[in-house]
């Protein structure tokens, strides 16, 4: 079984990872887990999806970024791809500037891999997709 983080409600599933494919929609608000998009998290989404089961990708972005606005569609076409083995959460640094303080993110785009709660991987700058593919798939740990 694996909790699995609402990106609507933020209520936690308790899924068999079985299931992960299987289109789940949540139990509490109906929608669909997984739906093809990041996820706009505050602090506490980010709380939240941090202390379920899958592996976090994490896009530390600002609006006034013209790279970050450069690579949201290239992070948004690698969620559809990876999802349901990640979660893809996107934290606006102006809107959340202790998540990124906590985080030491100096420059944006950074992107992180975080699991249970911990960072595993981070690379900065809005990579080609190629290069951010590669390097999703060489990094993201096995959910579960
Ligand atoms: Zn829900």
């Amino acid at each position: 079984m694996m909790l699995i983080c609402c990106p609507h409600c933020q209520r936690k599933n308790r899924l068999d990872a079985s299931r992960l494919s299987a289109a789940p929609v949540c139990g509490a608000c109906k929608q669909p887990l997984f739906n093809g998009q990041p996820t706009a998290v505050d602090a506490n989404g980010f709380a939240r999806h941090a202390g379920a089961d899958l592996p976090l990708v994490v896009d530390f972005w600002a609006a006034w970024c013209g790279p970050c606005r450069q690579f949201a569609p290239t992070f948004s076409q690698s969620c559809s791809q990876h999802e349901p083995r990640a979660r893809f959460l996107k934290v606006d640094t102006e809107a959340a500037p202790d998540l990124a303080a906590r985080f030491g993110i100096r420059s944006i785009p950074t992107l992180l891999i975080v699991h249970q709660g911990k960072e595993v991987a981070r690379v900065n700058g809005a990579l080609p997709a190629g290069e951010f593919d590669r390097w999703l798939r060489s990094q993201l740990p096995t959910a579960g």
